[in-house]
C-alpha cells in the first residue's frame, strides 16, 4: 500500500490537492483542491447523487443554507452536547484530545490537566453587533438542514413513508486534532442521507442502507479487503443514536471511519418540534394516525471518500525495468477521461490534427491535450493521474486517418479509425 508521503507529494505534483495557503505557510489542516482534485470530488459527488437520487424513486435532493437559526443547535442537542474530552500539556501547552493520549504528553512526556468538554461548534455572528443575541453556528453536519425542512420536502413532493431525503454540502468542525492530510479537517464535505421509515421498519432498513452504502463503495473500485464494519458500543453512541456501524477503510495510517450509518430514531423530528412548536409529524394514510417517523442515517465525508479513492488505486509495477505509478481509479472517478498526444510536436500537420481530435471529443468528456513532452513522459504523466485512455496521433494518422488508443491498466493498444473514435470511447467509459 502506498504511504502517505508519496501520496501527499503525488496530490501536489500533479494538482489534486494543494496545503491551503501555503504562501503564508499554511493554515491549520485545510487544504485546496487543485484541478484534478476538483474534478475527483466532483464525479464522487455525481455519483453518489446519481445513486441515490437521481436513479431512485424514493429520494429527493435538498440544498439547504450552512447559517441556520441558533435554535436548530439547541435543539439537535449540538450546543450541549457536541463536544470532545481535551486535556491539555503542562509543560508544552499542547492540546489533545483526552481519548486519543494517555496519562502523559505524547510529545514531551509533561503532565497533563484533567480532560474538560470542548464544543467543536465553530460559533460565529450574524450582523455587526458582535453579542449572545447575535450568534450563529456553522453547521457541524448537514442532517439538520434536512430535518427543519421535513414537512416542506414532504408536502411539497407527497412522498409517503419509506422516503428520503439527500444533501452535499459543507461542513465545519473545530477539531482539536486535525490531521492525516485531508482525513480530519476542520472544514469539510459531506453527502448525507436522511431516510424516513416507519417506526418498527427502522432495524431492517438499518441493514439495508449498510449493505447498500458497503457495495456502493466497492462499485466505484474499493477492494474489499480493504474495507470493514465496525459496530459502536453503547457507550460510544451519538445521544440520538440507537444503533451506529461505521465503515472503515484500511488507510496507511490504520482503519479509519470512511461513513457512519446511524439509526437516528425519531430523536431529531422530536426535539425540532419540541422546540419550534410545529407539528413534525406524518399522517399515516393506512391506520389514520399521525407518527413521527425514524430515520436512517449514512453519513460520508466526501474528503475521506476521495482520499480512499486515491489510496486504493494507487499501484505501482515495473514494466520494461521501469518502474511505473498509476491510479487506476474507476472511469467514472477519473478526473481525465481521454488525453490526447501527438506523438512528435514539432510537426505542425500531427499537431493540429491532435488539437483538432481533442476539440472534437470535450464535448463528450473530460480530455486533456498535452505535447509538452515525449511520448514515453506523457503517458507516464496520464498513467499518474489516472487517465483510462490516451489517444496518439502520429505520422500514420495523417494518411490513414486511424489512432492509437491505449488503456491505462492493461497497457493494450488498438487502432480505431478516426471517424470512429468518438464512439468506441463513450462505448469503453461506460464499460
Ligand atoms: P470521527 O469519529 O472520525 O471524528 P465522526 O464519527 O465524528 O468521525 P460523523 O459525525 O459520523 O463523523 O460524520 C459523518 C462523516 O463525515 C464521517 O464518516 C466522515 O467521513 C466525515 N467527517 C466527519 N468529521 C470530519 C472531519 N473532521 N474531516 C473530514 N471528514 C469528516
Amino acid at each position: 500500500m502506498v504511504d502517505m508521503d508519496t501520496l501527499v507529494s503525488l496530490c501536489k505534483r500533479r494538482g489534486f490537492i494543494f496545503q491551503s495557503s501555503e504562501i503564508y505557510g499554511g493554515f491549520g489542516s485545510a487544504w485546496d483542491y487543485g484541478p484534478l482534485g476538483v474534478e475527483l470530488k466532483r464525479n464522487i459527488k455525481n455519483v453518489w447523487w446519481r445513486d441515490l437520487v437521481q436513479n431512485r424513486e424514493d429520494i429527493v435532493g435538498l440544498d439547504a443554507s450552512i447559517l441556520m437559526s441558533p435554535r436548530v443547535w439547541i435543539a439537535s442537542g449540538h450546543v450541549e452536547k457536541f463536544t470532545d474530552p481535551l486535556v491539555d500539556c503542562k509543560s508544552c501547552k499542547r492540546r489533545f484530545k483526552a481519548d486519543q493520549v494517555g496519562d502523559r504528553c505524547p510529545e514531551c512526556d509533561g503532565e497533563l490537566t484533567e480532560a474538560r468538554q470542548f464544543n467543536t461548534m465553530f460559533k460565529t455572528f450574524v450582523g455587526p453587533v458582535e453579542d449572545e443575541a447575535s450568534v450563529a453556528y456553522l453547521r457541524p453536519e448537514t442532517a439538520q438542514g434536512i430535518f427543519v425542512n421535513f414537512l416542506n420536502v414532504q408536502s411539497a413532493t407527497r412522498r409517503k413513508l419509506p422516503f428520503g431525503i439527500a444533501q452535499i454540502g459543507k461542513a465545519f468542525r473545530n477539531e482539536i486534532t486535525p490531521g492525516n492530510f485531508t482525513f480530519r479537517t476542520r472544514e469539510f464535505e459531506q453527502m448525507e442521507l436522511e431516510y424516513f421509515v416507519k417506526p418498527g421498519t427502522d432495524e431492517e432498513w438499518f441493514d439495508y442502507w449498510l449493505e447498500e452504502r458497503l457495495s456502493w463503495y466497492k462499485r466505484y473500485g474499493i477492494r474489499e479487503g480493504n474495507l470493514h464494519l465496525r459496530e459502536h458500543g453503547p457507550e460510544e453512541l451519538s445521544h440520538y443514536s440507537k444503533r451506529t456501524c461505521d465503515i472503515e477503510y484500511n488507510f496507511p495510517f490504520g482503519w479509519s471511519e470512511l461513513e457512519g450509518i446511524a439509526n437516528r430514531t425519531d430523536f431529531d423530528l422530536h426535539r425540532h418540534a419540541e422546540f419550534s412548536g410545529k407539528d413534525m409529524t406524518y399522517f399515516d394514510e393506512e391506520t389514520g394516525e399521525r407518527i413521527y417517523p425514524y430515520v436512517i442515517e449514512p453519513s460520508g465525508g466526501i474528503d475521506r471518500a476521495a482520499l480512499a479513492f486515491l489510496v486504493d488505486a494507487h499501484h505501482e509495477e515495473e514494466v520494461r525495468g521501469r518502474k511505473r505509478v498509476l491510479l487506476r481509479l474507476h472511469h467514472d472517478l477519473a478526473p481525465v477521461k481521454v488525453a490526447v498526444l501527438p506523438l512528435l510536436r514539432n510537426r505542425p500537420e500531427i499537431v493540429a490534427l491532435a488539437k483538432e481530435i481533442a476539440r472534437d471529443l470535450r464535448p463528450h468528456f473530460v480530455v486533456m491535450y498535452d505535447d509538452t513532452a515525449s511520448i514515453g513522459r506523457l503517458y507516464r504523466r496520464q498513467d499518474e493521474i489516472g487517465t483510462p485512455y490516451c489517444v496518439t496521433v502520429d505520422v500514420q494518422s495523417l494518411e490513414d486517418r486511424a489512432v492509437t488508443v491505449r488503456e491505462r491498466d492493461s497497457m493494450e493498444q488498438v487502432r480505431p479509425p478516426i471517424a470512429e473514435l468518438k464512439e468506441m470511447l463513450l462505448d469503453k467509459l461506460a464499460s
